[in-house]
């Protein structure tokens, strides 16, 4: 799960990383308040999850509090690379000397934690590490001896930080350690014109395997954008939109995954996944396909089950009351394997929807609904 900027300030804070003051609202009437708290002149900020927020117009000075209730007016109800504020956050401005980058990400090819650090912050670090590569500095941190000041300091060596980011380094690695974080990402983190290190923005990716201890971020779903993913997470289902022709529906993520695959392989691309997981019932098979099948860009339907604690004749089952309680209009190609599959095949063949086919390789089932898609 991925935190505000206003959380992530939130935790660097607890953790006594210097921030600078700052409140949060949704009222433009209230920003006018906030700002005159804070003495006038204000950074106004959208609060969305994504970067690149003041690029897109949504972070902007305000001179005084009459100026930021209108800047507020104008940032909250933005639309920021498909997400809508809702939001935004008044900070004190800082007098910016210089700015820096800093984060540390899981790399679980490693096996270990990245510190990736530059110089050159503010920008994104994609574009820098692109540009000019040898001012990214990458350093591995064993997870067991995480970042002493010992290795903060390499780190800012490396980079060609000032020795006092060397502090923030060190409590940016507990935030990481003691928040269960996958990714703390500071930037800018800025020398101000006065000397001090502040952090200016922050991005904090929590590990949802942590959840359970981490209940003050709350517990709701994970944000959907797309209205497709929205409609399937209210109806509990694992959807994820993709933007190919081919819809997928299968039972487990790791079948899913390969079914993308093998749909990739046969030269059409997935539209979608779904993993219907353990229970395949008729009511998750007929919300799932009125899901796939309500995506325009869906030419052709693969549903590839392996029968397990959940039976092919069940998932059969599903699909038959799924496809009467439905109106299919897209052909659906199943292919069952596994626990029961005879009896599933021989369910779905009494059925005999002129618009269900049965494949029974995954491979084969692959190809057939890619070119059930090509021919559409
Ligand atoms: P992002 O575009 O989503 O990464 O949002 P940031 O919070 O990083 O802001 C973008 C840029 O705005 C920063 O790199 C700074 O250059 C600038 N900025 C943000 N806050 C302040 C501030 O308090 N003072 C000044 N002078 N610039 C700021
Ligand atoms: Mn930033």
């Amino acid at each position: 799960m991925d935190l505000y900027e206003h959380q992530a300030r939130e935790l660097f804070e607890e953790h006594g990383i210097p921030v600078p003051r700052a409140e949060i609202t949704d009222s433009p009437k209230e920003a006018r308040e906030i700002a005159r708290r804070l003495g006038g002149r204000v950074v106004v900020k959208a609060q969305v999850k994504t970067g690149g927020r003041g690029k897109a117009g949504g972070v902007k000075l305000a001179a005084d509090p009459a100026a930021a209730e209108l800047t507020a007016r104008q940032i909250l109800g933005m639309d920021i690379k498909g997400h809508t504020v809702g939001k935004v956050m008044l900070a004190q401005p800082v007098d910016i000397d210089s700015e820096f980058y800093v984060s540390y990400v899981l790399d679980r090819a490693a096996g270990r934690f990245l510190a990736i650090a530059s110089a050159e912050g503010g920008m994104e670090i994609e574009e820098v590490a692109a540009c000019r590569p040898e001012t990214v500095a990458r350093i591995l941190v064993d997870p067991v001896e995480g970042v002493t000041s010992a290795k903060a300091a390499e780190i800012a060596d490396a980079a060609g930080l000032p020795p006092r980011t060397v502090d923030v380094l060190v409590r940016l690695w507990q935030v990481l350690v003691r928040e269960d974080a996958l990714l703390v990402e500071v930037n800018p983190l800025v020398r101000t014109r006065r000397g001090d290190i502040l952090a200016l923005d922050g991005k904090v990716t929590l590990d949802d395997n942590a959840r359970f201890r981490q209940a003050r971020w709350g517990d709701g779903p994970q944000e959907h954008h797309d209205p497709l993913e929205v409609e399937a997470a209210a109806r509990g289902l694992n959807y994820v939109k993709l933007d190919g022709e081919v819809g997928v529906i299968g039972n487990g993520a790791g079948l899913v995954m390969s079914t993308l695959d093998v749909v990739a392989g046969s030269g059409a691309r997935p539209a979608d996944f779904l993993d219907i997981g353990g229970g395949a019932s008729a009511r998750i098979m007929a919300d799932g396909l009125s899901v796939i099948l309500s995506d325009p860009a869906v030419k052709s339907v693969f549903v590839n089950v392996f029968g397990g604690i959940t039976a092919c004749d069940a998932v059969a089952d599903g699909i038959v009351s799924a496809v009467d309680s439905i109106r299919l209009t897209k052909p659906l190609v199943v292919r069952l394997d596994g626990n029961n599959a005879a009896r599933g095949r021989a369910i779905l063949r009494d059925r005999a929807h002129p618009l269900v086919e049965q494949v029974t390789t995954m491979d084969g089932a692959a190809r057939r609904a890619a070119e059930l898609a090509r021919t559409a």
